[in-house]
Parts: C-alpha cells; sequence; structure tokens
C-alpha cells in the first residue's frame, strides 16, 4: 500500500470516525469524584477496550488506579523481532463542562457546526484517540511496528493521575517511542510538535503583622497592615514591563521554536482592547522560556463595612517553570524572594502546596526525524516546535522512567479547538491528516529501529 492509498483509506474511515467520536462524547467521562461520573468513567473504558478488541488488539487490559477510572492498555505485536515498541497514548476523561449555558451547542453531543464537530472531549482527547484508532484501522495487517496502545481515566485529574502508578506499570508500558496524543498543531493544517512543558510551584504565603485586628480610626498610620505589607510583595514580582521577576530566576531565555503570534494570544487570553500584553521579549519568549507567576488567590480575615487594619494576610501563588530550570530551585527562589522582600519585619510564612517539574523532549531522535518526516508527507512543511505552558506529570514520569526513550506530542487541539472551555471542537480534517501522519510515522519506524539512530528518511512513504 503506497502513501496514495494510505490517503485514500484514511478518507474512507472518516464517518466511523465521525460516528465513535459521536458515542464517545454522549459518554459523560467528565473527571471527578463524584460516583456518576465514575460510573461514566468506567463505561467510556469498556467502550474505548471494545473498541480497541474490534481493531485488532485482541489483548486489552483495565489498570487500575486510586480515585478515578480505569486506564485501558492494548497491545499488538508487529514489525518482526527486532522492531521498535511505539506507544500510542491519549485520554478519555474529559474537562468538565463547566457552564453549560455558555455552550452554543450540547456538549454532550457530537454537533457539526460550520464543518467542526462540536462537543466536550473532540479534540481534548477523545479526538486523538480517534486519530489514533483512524492510523491503526487505515494500517490494518500486519503492523508495521509493535504497538502498545494506552487510554488513561485519569488525566484530567490532579490527584489520581496515572503519573502517580507510573512504577506500578512500568514494566507493561516499556517503548522505544512514546506518542502523546494531546497536544496539537500550530494551526490548523500548520503541522507542529510540542516539545516542552512548563513545569510548576503551588505556594501560598501568609503574612502577619498584629496579634489581632485593630480599627483604622486610632490606629492606621503607624500600625502596620498586613494587607498592605502582602501587596508590596506581590507587587515585587513584575518590572515595570510586566516581566517575571523573582531573585535568583533567569527571565531573560528565549525561545528557539515557532512564533506566537500577539494578535493570537489576545485573541486566545482574550485580552480586552488597549490592555497591554506583559513582558518585553516574544510572546513565546515569556509564555514557553521564561519563569511566569501568578498571583491566584488573596485572603484575609476580617470583611464588611467597618473600617479595620487585617492582622494577616494570604496569597496563593502559582509559578511557571520552564524547560532547563529545576523546580525544587525554583521554589528555593521564590521562598528566598518573599523572605526577602517583607517589609517592617513582618511575620513571613509559606507552604508548598504542589511541586510538578517541566519536561523537555529529546527533539534530535530518529523518531523525531520520522515524525517530522511524515508530517512533511502530509502538510508539506517542516513541523513548527511548540512549548507548552500547562504542566503534565505523566510525560515527565515517562521520562524518568524511560530515560532512552523518544516522547512526542502531537494531535488535534490546535489553537480553535478550545481544549478545556465551553465549545470545544475538533476540525475533522486535522483528525484525518494527523491519522494519516501518525499512519506513515509507523511505517517509517518499522523501516529503521529508532534505537539504532539510522536515517529514517530514506525510502519513505510519498517519495
Ligand atoms: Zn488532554
Amino acid at each position: 500500500m503506497n502513501a496514495v492509498e494510505l490517503r485514500a483509506r484514511v478518507h474512507g474511515l472518516m464517518s466511523s470516525a465521525r460516528d465513535d467520536l459521536a458515542e464517545l462524547i454522549a459518554l459523560r467521562s467528565v473527571a471527578g469524584p463524584d460516583d456518576h461520573t465514575t460510573a461514566e468513567c468506567v463505561r467510556a473504558a469498556d467502550w474505548v477496550a471494545e473498541t480497541l478488541r474490534g481493531a485488532g488488539f485482541p489483548q486489552v487490559r483495565l489498570l487500575t488506579v486510586p480515585d478515578a477510572g480505569p486506564t485501558v492498555y492494548a497491545e499488538r505485536p508487529g514489525g518482526g523481532p527486532d522492531a521498535p515498541t511505539v506507544l500510542l497514548y491519549a485520554h478519555y476523561d474529559v474537562h468538565p463542562a463547566l457552564d453549560e449555558d455558555v455552550w452554543k451547542t450540547p456538549p454532550f453531543e457530537l454537533t457539526e457546526v460550520d464543518g467542526r464537530w462540536h462537543g466536550r472531549g473532540a479534540a481534548d482527547c477523545k479526538g486523538n484517540l480517534l486519530m489514533h484508532l483512524t492510523a491503526l484501522r487505515a494500517l490494518g495487517e500486519p503492523l508495521p511496528v509493535n504497538v502498545k496502545v494506552l487510554v488513561e481515566g485519569s488525566a484530567e485529574r490532579a490527584s489520581g493521575s496515572l503519573a502517580h502508578s507510573l512504577g506500578e506499570y512500568a514494566p507493561l508500558l516499556a517503548a522505544d517511542v512514546f506518542v502523546i496524543g494531546d497536544a496539537g498543531n500550530l494551526a490548523v493544517g500548520v503541522p507542529a510538535i510540542t516539545v516542552s512543558l512548563r513545569g510548576q510551584v503551588a505556594l501560598s504565603v501568609t503574612v502577619q503583622t498584629l496579634e489581632t485586628a485593630r480599627e483604622a480610626g486610632p490606629y492606621a498610620g503607624p500600625a502596620p497592615d498586613a494587607l498592605a505589607a502582602l501587596l508590596q510583595m506581590l507587587a515585587s514580582f513584575r518590572d515595570p514591563a510586566g516581566n517575571t521577576n523573582v531573585l535568583g530566576l533567569d527571565n531573560m531565555t528565549s525561545w528557539g521554536g515557532a512564533i506566537y503570534a500577539p494578535a493570537r494570544l489576545r485573541e486566545d487570553a482574550a485580552v480586552l482592547d488597549g490592555v497591554g500584553l506583559l513582558g518585553n521579549g516574544a510572546v513565546a519568549d515569556s509564555l514557553w522560556a521564561r519563569p511566569a507567576i501568578t498571583v491566584l488567590d488573596i485572603d484575609y480575615p476580617v470583611r464588611g463595612e467597618h473600617a479595620m487594619i487585617q492582622p494577616w494576610a494570604r496569597a496563593r501563588l502559582d509559578l511557571r517553570v520552564p524547560p532547563h530550570v529545576d523546580e525544587a530551585k525554583a521554589a528555593q527562589a521564590l521562598v528566598g524572594h518573599l523572605n526577602s522582600v517583607a517589609p517592617w519585619g513582618a511575620h513571613v510564612r509559606m507552604e508548598r502546596e504542589s511541586t510538578v517539574p517541566p519536561f523537555l523532549a529529546r527533539a534530535g531522535g530518529p523518531a523525531y526525524a520520522a515524525l517530522a518526516a511524515a508530517m512533511r508527507d502530509v502538510y508539506g512543511e517542516e513541523p513548527a516546535q511548540l512549548g507548552r505552558g500547562g504542566t503534565n506529570p505523566l510525560c515527565v514520569g515517562l521520562a524518568e522512567s524511560f530515560p532512552d526513550a523518544e516522547i512526542l506530542l502531537i494531535g488535534v487541539e490546535e489553537p480553535l479547538a478550545r481544549r478545556h472551555e465551553p465549545d470545544e471542537s475538533v476540525d475533522p480534517a486535522e483528525i484525518a491528516d494527523m491519522a494519516l501522519v501518525e499512519a506513515l510515522f509507523l511505517r517509517r519506524c518499522g523501516r529503521v529501529s529508532p534505537m539504532a539512530g539510522e536515517d529514517p528518511g530514506g525510502g519513505g512513504p510519498g517519495r
């Protein structure tokens, strides 16, 4: 089967892809702790397991993780004794629909609007699961490599994530290449590979200046106001240009990959007219290559009409950590910064809530080259290199467990997909094109061992 025939097969499979996606979106497998969503997650896991059996994977297992729906695991050998193993990842749990009244279409019903398929999970990540399934169905028998499929039910939950159970399942999941289908292109029709994910330090800081609240009338002036102290400390985190400034953390690094146009960020982030973007580097620099701090919440004890001086005030902070920066050092720098800027001898107490390391893919490996070549075949251009602001503990865990493996993030979640927001949608052309990319990529991987470091470009499909 040549590349033209493979493309025709993918297109012939798109109506079943649509039917499958409609069934899957109708399963409300929302990540959450209550019994109803757990039952829907179990139904979604059963659906995925059954569909994988139908796609030629007789061995399907359900892996249990604490407090969330099971992870579906399947494998099928292919490509002969020396063939590499490629693991394809997606997740079936979805972000909550949030306010259903805000949606233009019913969130759990696949609805076509202007050629896009709308519904919660249409892109993240049920659309990516359909990308994997369509690629595997198009390749048929025999597969060019050993394929493992992993479809998680706990990706959208920080607590129950499969990442925490990796130690238990690592021997089962071992692979030469991990294709994490939970990302997307630069734009529809513009290919991209996501190569880095930011880490995160979450911390709360409490500042105390008085034993108890005091009235402003008799005491304002000399009495130290804890809320004012906290605001002064928080203000120290930005320079006049809006760059995040944490003492001891470099904030001048540049991003070497794709450009993120300021106009597009304004639209994606819903920035109001006349309000400026922060930082004096390019958007991609401050988004993917530099530390960034956000004040999540401020709390203080006295509310209401009385004019009182606050005795204490607390802020919750979120520090995004770029690749190349150690998250533990970043946390130390944040603590040191807060201690050094606290005014008036105020008492400062800090509590670390969570820490997630950043992730940096190995972009020079043979699997990366094979994927880039498949993208050139399908889209006619070199893929851009993207970063991602969000964390992904699973990628970090896989990189730690399998240091020699290549981990590649791709998928159908381009910016118009509005993942995690109301009106999520997917462009079916992206499912078709990315399924073709994946099928061609698997065939290229079958021609060379990704571990051997040969050039996978020669004799590839479409040449
Ligand atoms: Zn996702």
